[in-house]
């Protein structure tokens, strides 16, 4: 089990890891990733109000997703931690990888 996180930095200036692979879209977060199996890749829009869990505890948002492939039988298991404004605090993902959305583009263009 591989663990990755990625801690909000409070400088604004400096965009932290996480900003580059957890894309605030005016609707929806939106996060591409990677199958560590097959490298099958995934876009994964995860709509405010529907795919986001209210979290009362930390006054933000959980979000806690599972994506099956077409091409193995892999489980990705993506866990995260938004604050109100959608910030990521922190995540775990397992069985998959995060990748950047020009990583992406250039992985379904093949
Ligand atoms: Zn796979």
């Amino acid at each position: 089990m591989f663990i990755f996180k990625f801690f909000k930095k409070k400088e604004p200036k400096t965009k932290s890891e996480s900003n580059k692979v957890f894309y605030n879209e005016k609707d929806a977060i939106v996060i591409y990733l990677k199958c560590s199996k097959c490298g099958e890749l995934f876009r994964s829009y995860l709509r405010k109000g529907y795919d986001l869990i209210n979290d009362y505890d930390n006054n933000g948002f959980l979000i806690i997703k599972e994506y099956i492939g077409a091409k193995c039988p892999n489980r990705i298991h993506l866990h995260a931690i938004l604050d109100r404004n959608y910030n990521l605090i922190e995540y775990t993902l397992e069985n998959g990888e995060l990748i950047s959305k020009e990583e992406w583009e250039k992985g379904v263009e093949k």
